[in-house]
């Protein structure tokens, strides 16, 4: 039995080594909400909250979640009783929406609820492996920028390289990358960026033996993306439009994708990530997991949940070093030959570094049950 005494909200603000340019702006200071939740046998558990600071990836923003856990989900949860962290979802499942604030309030449970197991966070997920492949993100830049960054991870054992397509970016610099590297396990991710009138440029694509293309059309859409699977070779992954297990079964029951990118943040948290995990097994679908320029919090648990069977493709999992100088927990996340070991402590089997975190920390929300 979990009963949550005290969560606190750590504002934080993190340098990223490298700028990241999404659709909206380009980003040099990751914001986060890391959340501390401690019951009343004083077992802590970490979760954080990956949303961006602007609504380009999905609706919520860093500012959307703090509302929404601020006023409705912390509330909620302080001085109630948990079996197992898959009643939190339920508990706040008259709340519309808001995947990423609860999926940061959630996670926290699950380190939490594993602590108090003495076992590890795969473990309490059902996971098999003891390392995961590692995968990495090039972001758009000058093609030779781009070339020398695939080299480099290439050689730091990466085993599979994604980069960021749009239309003008597209069809030339993939094939110029096949050129170089005719053989690297390659995948392109489009962000939504085309339409259906897009299919002959998404087709000539299929002479590159891309691993996937991820995401090619809206966000909201599933039925499209069925018309669009029907014209290509090369798979469709679905990322930005499967929020839930019921988004996946009507993807997998179209037909509108052969592959599923699995966010635990956006779907909402790890136990609708377990069903979608699941639901993908029975279907054979294949998946993997994404990243979010994360802190190692999300990090070590995404690592535990790639520890499950159906999760065959290498995920957006990298080291720590990819995005910060420091990172808040210990041991920081690290390749070893390509892959990530999957811890064995109990939790996420990373201990949060306060000293470090403390640097980072622009201001503090402590909420307990009598306020
Ligand atoms: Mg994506």
């Amino acid at each position: 039995m979990i009963e949550i005494e005290k969560i606190t909200l750590y504002h934080l603000s993190m340098n990223l080594k490298k700028p990241f340019k999404n659709s909206i702006e380009t980003l040099q200071e990751r914001k986060f909400l890391i959340v501390e939740a401690i019951d009343t046998s004083g077992v802590t558990g970490w979760g954080e909250v990956s949303a961006f600071s602007s609504p380009w990836y999905t609706e919520e923003t860093i500012e959307t979640c703090l509302h929404m856990l601020k006023d409705f989900f912390i509330p909620n949860v302080v001085g109630r009783e948990f079996n197992h962290p898959s009643d939190v979802p339920d508990s706040l499942a008259r709340y519309k929406g808001n995947r990423m604030a609860k999926a940061g309030l959630e996670s926290a449970v699950w380190d939490l609820y594993a602590k108090k197991k003495g076992i590890s966070l795969a473990e309490a997920l059902g996971g098999t492996r003891d390392k995961i492949p590692a995968g990495v993100v090039v972001g758009l830049a000058p093609l030779d920028d781009m070339l020398k960054e695939i080299e480099r991870y290439q050689k730091e054992g990466y085993q599979r390289i994604k980069i960021k397509i749009q239309p003008g970016h597209d069809v030339e610099l993939v094939k110029a990358i096949r050129s170089r590297f005719p053989n690297i396990p390659l995948m392109a991710d489009a962000n939504s960026s085309y339409g259906l009138k897009d299919i002959s440029r998404l087709k000539e694509l299929d002479e590159y033996h891309l691993m996937m293309i991820e995401q090619p059309l809206q966000a909201d859409d599933i039925v499209d993306h069925r018309h669009l699977q029907k014209h290509l070779k090369t798979a469709i992954c679905l990322d930005e439009s499967i929020c839930s297990a019921d988004d996946a079964r009507r993807a997998i029951e179209l037909g509108s994708c052969k592959i599923i990118n699995i966010k635990p943040s956006r779907v909402g948290g790890l136990t609708e990530a377990l069903k979608i995990h699941d639901l993908c097994r029975e279907h054979q679908m294949q998946v993997w997991c994404g990243g979010m320029l994360e802190t190692g919090i999300s990090r070590a648990q995404n690592v535990a949940l790639a520890s499950l069977p159906q999760f065959t493709i290498p995920g957006d999992i990298s080291s720590s070093s990819r995005y910060w100088d420091e990172d808040i927990v210990t041991p920081d996340i690290r390749i070893d030959n390509g892959f990530i070991s999957v811890s064995k402590q109990p939790g996420l089997g990373v201990e949060v570094n306060q000293d470090i975190m403390r640097k980072y920390v622009t201001k503090m929300d402590v909420f307990t049950q009598h306020g």
